[in-house]
C-alpha cells in the first residue's frame, strides 16, 4: 500500500515525500481510509506506532478538500489592523477552529504540532496553534487573534481560553483524543466533557488510546457516533 494509493491530497503526499516517509504504517493503513470518509475511529495503538500522521493527515486531506483556504473574509489580526487604520479600537473576535486535538502532556502537544507543521508545510493556509499551560497568555492571545484552523491543546489551558471567550467552537470539524487513556488517568474527565459540550453534533471524533476498554470505552461511547475501532 501507498499514500498515493489511500488518495490523499498531493500537497499532502509532495510533503510525506520530503519528510522521508515511503510508506504507511499499519495504524495509518487502516485509520487513513475511514477517517478520510469522515467516519469516527477508535484507534488502540501505542505511541511510535505513527499515530499522530494516522489522524492528522486525513484531517488535513478533508481540510485541504473542503477548501479550507483560511477564514472567510479578513482574519482577526487583520481586521484589527484595519480598525487601528480607521482610528478605531479593534473589535474582538473569538478564534473558531476546525480541528481540535486534545493531548494529555505539553511534550505531545509541541509533538503533534511540530509533525503537523511538516505535513502541511506546502498547504499555506492551514496552521496549527499549540495551546498550553505554562505558556504566557499574551503570546497564546497573539497566536489565537491568527484564527488558525487547527488548535492542539492540553485541555486545562484550553478551558481557561473558552471561558474567557476566547475559543468558539461552532465551526468545529474534527475532534482528536489523543492518548485518551492518558488524559482520563490525569484526572481531565470533566473537562473533556466541558470541551466536548461546546463542539457541534456534526463533528467527526477520533480516539486514541492504549486501551480502550474500562472508562475510555465508556468515554468513547459517548462521545463518537458509529465508529469504526481498530486495534494494532
Ligand atoms: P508517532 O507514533 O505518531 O509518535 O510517530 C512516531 C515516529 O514515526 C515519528 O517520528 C514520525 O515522524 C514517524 N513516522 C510516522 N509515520 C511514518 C511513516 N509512514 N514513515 C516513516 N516514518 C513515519
Amino acid at each position: 500500500m501507498t499514500f498515493e494509493a489511500l488518495g490523499l491530497n498531493t500537497s499532502l503526499l509532495n510533503a510525506l515525500t520530503a519528510s522521508g516517509y515511503t510508506k504507511p504504517t499499519p495504524v495509518q493503513e487502516q485509520a487513513l481510509p475511514a477517517a478520510m470518509a469522515g467516519q469516527d475511529l477508535l484507534v488502540s495503538s501505542q505511541t511510535g506506532s505513527g499515530k499522530t500522521a494516522a489522524f492528522m493527515l486525513p484531517s488535513l486531506h478533508r481540510l485541504a478538500e473542503a477548501g479550507a483556504s483560511g477564514p472567510a473574509g479578513k482574519t482577526a489580526a487583520q481586521e484589527a489592523q484595519s480598525a487601528r487604520a480607521r482610528g478605531e479600537r479593534p473589535r474582538f473576535r473569538p478564534a473558531q477552529p476546525k480541528m481540535l486535538v486534545l493531548t494529555p502532556t505539553r511534550e505531545l502537544a509541541l509533538q503533534v504540532t511540530t509533525n503537523t507543521d511538516k505535513y502541511c508545510s506546502n498547504l499555506r493556509h492551514i496552521r496549527a496553534v499549540a495551546i498550553l499551560g505554562g505558556m504566557p497568555y499574551p503570546k497564546q492571545m497573539q497566536l489565537l487573534a491568527k484564527n488558525p484552523e487547527i488548535l492542539v491543546a492540553t485541555p486545562g489551558r484550553l478551558i481557561d481560553h473558552m471561558e474567557q471567550g476566547k475559543i468558539d467552537f461552532s465551526q468545529l470539524q474534527i475532534l482528536v483524543l489523543d492518548e485518551a487513556d492518558r488524559m482520563l488517568d490525569m484526572g481531565f474527565i470533566e473537562d473533556i466533557d466541558k470541551i466536548v459540550a461546546a463542539t457541534p453534533d456534526s463533528r467527526q471524533t477520533m480516539l486514541f488510546s492504549a486501551t480502550l476498554e474500562g472508562v475510555v470505552g465508556s468515554m468513547a461511547r459517548r462521545i463518537t457516533k458509529d465508529p469504526q475501532t481498530i486495534k494494532i
